[in-house]
């Protein structure tokens, strides 16, 4: 059960004074979801940090007040100039002065008996906003904070400002985060003394203090130390939830499979190709691991067609010959049927027993395929959801293979690993996940990579070029069609609007048509998915030979032939983008090219990206360059990944943090492996806030 003293912090935002429901919808859009919950908690807005701050500190003087800039100035009030009667839309102005020159205070709209109580004529006062010149004159437009000198100390000199969403006020907003910390308890320490000590860290509760209330702007920084304390909480959680299931896993211990070689020869024999090294490096790690008495925990890494479950199948045969089964879980009925159609016939020509198990599966045929494993007639068992369902049991499962295993929660792992005597864990993923990455998302599990490109794919040779020679590109794929090849043409999303991202791609669309004629065609998102369909199957026929798209084709169409992709505003595109779309080409017998065209001046960050383009295909040296430059944010398919999106913690900054919050978690456990010194209530805490407390739920059912 959640720690009572967490209830403040659990309840809805409505809870909170000021909190209505129309704001409660606006942040709900802002807040990430909690989990399950649907409404946005009052933690939540403690937990949305300020993206920078308004630094008022900046004392200034009327003349030479720098133009443009936030400033706060010591004047005296001159005298009032409400708009001339009838001058409709003129505004309100106030004069005042200080020893250099004189300033308009602009408000439109402005109340004059209020604006004579705010600003009273001979008084002096402390005005703060940004100075702008207008025909020739400062002025400051509504600012920001006005009072008197005497009254100084009530302007907060340093405002932080946190990302927005529409409809929504700074000041409303900030109203509520503030209201939110009044009700933060107070929360007893976590963190080892000793870690605290060597980094400096302050209290969990000061550190949101001082980001929520900063008196230097330093303070509001990822790098400042109230940051990272934050950044180290929100590891520890994950370090300490992950360390914890692998205590479960590991607690029971494993066995030895040891196969002859014999399988694994057979198939060998039997594949109409030859492994490529890093498939050998993976199945010989795997087989020692395997092999030895601990559980194996494991991770295969490799892009999409990289050989991933080839390696799986030789685990799988390992696990056969010393008599026991496995089982290939996979996240959907489309994907348990392609591995099964994949490993079908080579398990027949080897003599595996092959089942395919799903949500489909129902009646007689079921009870026969249960029946079956539970006879140990089964050696290899794909399947879904329907692999670990209560009455599905296996005669003796020793190797579960997970495919694309975000897509599982840590309870539908165990549920299938309970289906055996401790089986051995082999995770398979597809995202390149950069090795910092790897241990947040998974803590400490053994890697195998497949490096490069999946077999057969040939290099592709990448160009840059700026969109002024647009019209030597439209020529040179002209001459490519007239040859017989296939193109892809693609547009990118202009200023996040999907409307104006469709006129971009319809205006290519029509240019294009115009030149080549009708073996042009088009596919973008708002089409419906039958007319994608239609649209792509159009071009993998050959009845068109060049489509413009949208980046929906980034997912999944595979047009072997196609050897040309050009991507229009490459510069707007992150690099897992632009790595995915290069994919699209290189999948067959012709040598492939990829155009990147871009608008100048490059940033710099758009000119490293292309940079990495043009140097390497390999998707996790790509990976890698991407996390240096723009943070995890943007990672290939992260959404996707189920790389576990961080609140408050960011990699880019915060990465050296993961190794020393991964060894607190470990050290913890092996002292107080059920959490139940005052220390290990604290974590629980820790666990609960930052919504990891499924592992929690592990603890109790331990
Ligand atoms: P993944 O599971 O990583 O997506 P697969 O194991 O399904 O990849 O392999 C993708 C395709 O490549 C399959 O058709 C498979 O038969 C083939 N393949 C696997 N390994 C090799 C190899 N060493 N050489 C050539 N083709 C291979
Ligand atoms: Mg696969």
């Amino acid at each position: 059960m959640r720690p009572t003293i967490l209830d403040q912090l659990f309840a809805p935002v409505t809870a909170l004074e000021g909190v209505g429901p129309r704001l409660a919808a606006l942040l709900k859009t802002l807040l990430p979801p909690s989990g399950d919950i649907a409404e946005p908690r009052v933690r939540d807005l403690l937990f949305h940090l300020p993206s920078g701050v308004i630094d008022r500190r900046q004392r200034a003087e009327i003349a030479t007040a720098p133009e443009g800039a936030i400033v706060t100035l010591t004047v005296r009030i001159d005298r009032h100039a409400p708009p001339a009667r009838g001058a409709k839309g003129a505004p309100y102005r106030v004069f005042a002065d200080d020893e250099t020159g004189e300033l308009a205070l602009v408000y439109f709209r402005g109340e004059r008996q209020w604006l004579e109580k705010l600003l009273p004529e001979g008084e002096t006062m402390l005005v703060s906003g940004r100075i702008e010149w207008f025909n020739g004159r400062p002025q400051m437009v509504h600012p920001d904070f006005v009072c008197r000198l005497a009254e100084a100390e009530t302007m907060p000199l340093v405002e932080p400002v946190y990302p927005m969403t529409a409809g929504l006020s700074p000041k409303v907003l900030r109203k509520a985060i503030l209201s939110a910390l009044s009700r933060l308890p107070e929360l007893d320490e976590w963190i080892d003394q000793s870690v605290v000590a060597r980094h400096k860290l302050p209290p969990f509760g000061e550190a949101l203090a001082r980001l929520h209330h900063p008196t230097d702007p330093q303070a509001a920084q990822p790098e400042s130390a109230t940051w990272r304390r934050l950044a180290y909480d929100e590891f520890l959680a994950g370090q300490l939830a992950l360390a914890l299931s692998r205590q479960r896993m590991t607690k029971a211990r494993g066995r030895s499979l040891v196969g002859d070689g014999r399988l694994p020869r057979k198939i060998r024999a039997a594949l109409p190709f030859s492994l490529t090294e890093a498939q050998k490096t993976a199945i010989a790690e795997i087989a020692e691991d395997m092999a030895a008495p601990d559980r194996m925990l494991r991770l295969l890494q490799g892009d999409v067609g990289s050989g991933k479950t080839m390696v799986a199948l030789f685990a799988m045969a390992a696990a056969a010959e010393s008599g026991a089964q496995s089982a290939l879980l996979a996240p959907t009925e489309i994907l348990a049927r392609q591995h099964a159609a994949t490993l079908e016939p080579l398990c027949a020509a080897v003599g595996l027993r092959l089942a395919l198990l799903t949500g489909r599966d129902s009646g007689r045929a079921r009870a026969e395929k249960l029946a079956a494993l539970e006879a140990g007639e089964i050696d290899i068992v794909v399947g879904t959801h329907a692999l670990f369902q209560d009455d599905v049991s296996y005669r003796d499962l020793a190797l579960v293979v997970v495919d694309e295993q975000h897509r599982f929660g840590v309870h539908q792992r165990l549920a299938l690993s309970r289906k055996g005597r401790a089986p051995d864990l082999l995770v398979m993923t597809a995202t390149p996940i950069p090795r910092t990455l790897v241990l947040a998302a998974f803590g400490d599990m053994e890697v195998s990579r497949l490096h490069g490109k999946p077999p057969g794919r040939k290099p592709v040779t990448t160009v840059a070029v700026p969109d002024s020679r647009i019209g030597e590109i439209v020529g040179r794929i002209g001459a490519a069609l007239s040859n017989g090849e296939k193109a892809y043409w693609i547009c990118p999303l202009v200023e996040e609007s999907e409307k104006s991202d469709l006129t971009a791609a319809e205006n290519r669309f029509a240019d294009l048509e115009g030149a080549f004629g009708p073996q042009v065609g088009l596919v973008h998102g708002r089409m419906s998915g039958e007319e994608k369909d239609a649209a792509m199957s159009a071009f993998k026929a050959g009845e068109t030979r060049l489509i413009v798209a949208t980046t929906v084709i980034e997912v999944g169409v595979d047009v072997p032939d196609a050897s040309i992709i050009v991507i229009e505003h490459a510069e707007r595109f992150g690099l897992a983008q632009l790595h995915q779309l290069r994919g699209r080409v290189g999948r067959g017998e012709k040598a492939s090219s990829c155009v990147l065209l871009y608008r100048t001046p490059l940033g710099e960050v758009a000119k490293a990206r292309i940079a990495v383009m043009r140097e390497t295909e390999d998707g996790f040296r790509i990976a890698e360059e991407d996390l240096k430059l723009r943070g995890e944010g943007d990672l290939l398919g992260t959404k996707q990944s189920g790389i576990p999106g961080f609140r408050v913690a960011r990699i880019d900054h915060h990465a050296d943090l993961l190794e020393i919050a991964r060894d607190d978690a470990r050290m913890v456990l092996a002292r107080d492996p059920d959490l139940k010194t005052p220390r290990g209530e604290a974590l629980r805490t820790l666990l609960y806030l930052f919504g990891r407390d499924e592992a929690v739920r592990l603890l109790r059912s331990g």
